[in-house]
């Protein structure tokens, strides 16, 4: 999945999201890019949030709403995002798959967390493009 999340002039927050789909997936298996508040979701009194990664685990936590309340809730971005990846690894024993969530709140702050190293995103600000790798449970 391809995440995308903006802040307009005005502090309106927008957010959209692509995917690959899932190898070998079931015929007619709906995966989290097209769940709102599942791969993206985005309010403009408190910010947005996208995913990538094993859809299903996303989708059982509606992993971008809940970081989006999270952060409402008063947590940074960071704290939302590691928050988030956190349900699911205390949920699942099995960790061998990747989820990476990346949000950022009203006051232009960013954060993002993943289970898996190499979850790479970028950061376009006053003209100025950052390449970061966020940090992970793993
Ligand atoms: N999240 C997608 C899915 O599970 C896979 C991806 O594109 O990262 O369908």
């Amino acid at each position: 999945t391809i995440g995308l999340l903006g802040i307009g002039k005005a502090g309106e927050i927008a957010g959209a999201c692509t995917t690959s789909g899932l190898a070998f997936k079931m015929h007619g298996r709906v995966g989290d890019s097209p769940i709102i508040g599942g791969a993206v979701f985005c309010d403009d009194e408190v910010g947005g949030a996208c995913a990538t990664g094993l859809g299903e685990f996303v989708m059982k936590t509606l992993g971008s709403f809940l970081i989006v309340e999270l952060m409402r809730q008063g947590k940074s971005p960071q704290q939302a995002c590691e928050e988030a990846v956190m349900r699911i690894v205390k949920r699942y024993k099995y960790k061998e798959f990747q989820i990476g969530y990346l949000a950022i709140n009203k006051k232009g702050e960013h954060g993002a967390y993943a289970i898996q190293k190499g979850f790479n995103y970028t950061i376009t600000k006053n003209g100025k493009t950052q390449v970061l790798e966020s940090a992970s449970y793993m």
